[in-house]
């Protein structure tokens, strides 16, 4: 698939990547109609937020069409239209429990690293670098939602 993938300090490339699948149950895969581009983007674009890859695929709000779901998926089907914001939770963990899903303490696999650049890590989100997760965005024809 084509993405616009992060390289470095203002360089941003429109690459062939591979096509996303299904890693998880949980997971689906996402046909992307829209993505946003945010000033968030541009803390990337500019290397301010670190922790980032070349090859990185950026895009944190998008918004597409259900192109596949794993087997645990109860709430989505294929051919559904979803917004997905790029806060990634479990809806099961204490946080989630009590409704801080930005704070979800399952979705960020990159935790640790979090907590030591930001005194406390937060959630995974979609295509906002290996602090939060290295979770590939939107800004691509197809992406992995993971619900974790
Ligand atoms: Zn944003
Ligand atoms: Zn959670």
């Amino acid at each position: 698939m084509k993405a616009l993938c992060w390289h470095g300090k203002n360089d941003v490339r429109y690459d062939t990547v591979p096509d996303p699948e299904i890693e998880h149950p949980r997971d689906a895969i996402v046909n992307v109609s829209s993505c946003a581009i945010c000033g968030s983007d541009l803390h990337l674009y500019d290397h301010f937020i670190p922790a980032m890859e070349s090859g990185d695929v950026l895009g944190h709000e998008f918004m597409g069409e259900v192109m596949e779901v794993g087997s645990e998926v109860k709430n989505l089907k294929v051919g559904d239209r979803v917004v997905i914001p790029f806060t990634i939770f479990c809806g099961e963990c204490e946080q989630c429990q009590r409704g801080n899903y930005s704070v979800c303490e399952r979705s960020n696999r990159n935790k640790a690293l979090a907590d030591k650049a930001f005194g406390h890590g937060g959630a995974g989100l979609f295509g906002y670098s290996h602090l939060t997760g290295g979770y590939a965005g939107g800004q691509a024809e197809f992406v992995r939602v993971t619900i974790c």
